[in-house]
């Protein structure tokens, strides 16, 4: 199929929006067949979450979010699972490449189903997310150290090549794929053979709804098993800083409230210094902030 007969289609059916005038969806209208054998490129999804989901309001949302030139389809194969059919593969390969995705706060796994491929066969337990590496101390700023943290995450799918540019950083980005079925990692320790022991901490980029009782995310603390058992005073293992600004926002010199969230930094504050400290941040848009 010629890309002037898809933009042909694509021209035959607008949706927009009933609350808003600037969310205008545009879906190519294929023959099924037709699309099935030529000009169609295919990716399987899965929303980490127990909530109900509409197709429709999914279906035009990440549509207006993603914004595909060519458009995008989608059907349900299961609830909360998802078979996306883009018309050219630069949309899909951009589209996850951008990535993670969030609806309504919920993640969003996202894979490619490679030609030929049965989509319910594609594994969606993992996400990849670009972690930022923090209170790296001096000894240990290498490539070699940050893609080992990598590994130790999971595994270093690749590092960011503006690490070690020569510029002074205040942290270290790496992406790996994380197993959502587990408590996200907060920090760990770091040691070289004649050096003290080194606390590294971790923040996660466009890290969607998480719980803060059992790190799992995909549920609040207050729809988690442990919120039961657990006393309404009670310090929460996990919290909010675990979660970077967004990845477009923080790649300049860094901002104060990141400076701040060093271990070092936290120890400082009290609890109340801290909470007030934290409803003053920034509320950078974008990557399910929640
Ligand atoms: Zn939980």
């Amino acid at each position: 199929m010629a890309d002037s007969d898809v933009a042909s289609m694509c021209a035959n059916l607008t949706l927009v929006d009933v609350d808003d005038d600037d969310v205008a969806v545009q879906l190519p209208i294929a023959p099924e067949d037709q699309a099935e054998v030529e000009g169609a490129y295919y990716a399987v999804g899965r929303l980490v979450t127990n909530k109900t989901i509409r197709l429709p309001l999914f279906h035009d949302t990440m549509a207006a979010v993603w914004r595909p030139v060519m458009g995008v389809n989608m059907r349900e194969l299961e609830p909360r699972k998802y078979l996306f059919r883009f018309y050219h593969e630069k949309d899909v390969t951009r589209i996850i490449e951008q990535g993670p995705w969030t609806f309504e706060r919920s993640l969003l796994i996202m894979k490619m189903v490679p030609p030929g491929q049965d989509p319910a066969s594609v594994p969606l337990t993992h996400v990849e997310f670009w972690v930022q590496i923090h209170a790296l101390t001096s000894g240990f700023r290498s490539e070699t150290v940050v893609t080992t943290i990598g590994s130790f995450l999971g595994a270093c799918i690749k590092t960011d090549e503006r690490n070690f540019d020569g510029t002074i950083r205040k942290f270290y980005r790496v992406q790996v794929p994380i197993d959502v079925a587990k408590p996200i990692r907060k920090q760990m320790n770091l040691k070289r053979d004649n050096s003290g022991w080194v606390l590294i901490d971790f923040k996660y980029e466009r890290l969607p709804t998480f719980c803060f009782l059992c790190g799992i995310i995909g549920h609040g603390d207050k729809f988690c098993h442990k919120y039961l058992t657990t006393d309404d005073g009670a310090e929460k293992p996990y919290r909010a800083w675990l979660r970077a600004g967004n990845r477009r926002g923080v790649t300049g010199n860094g901002k104060p409230w990141i400076l701040l969230e060093s271990t070092s930094e936290r120890l400082k504050w009290n609890a109340a210094t801290f909470d007030s400290l934290s409803s003053a941040r920034p509320t950078g848009g974008g990557g399910g902030r929640g």
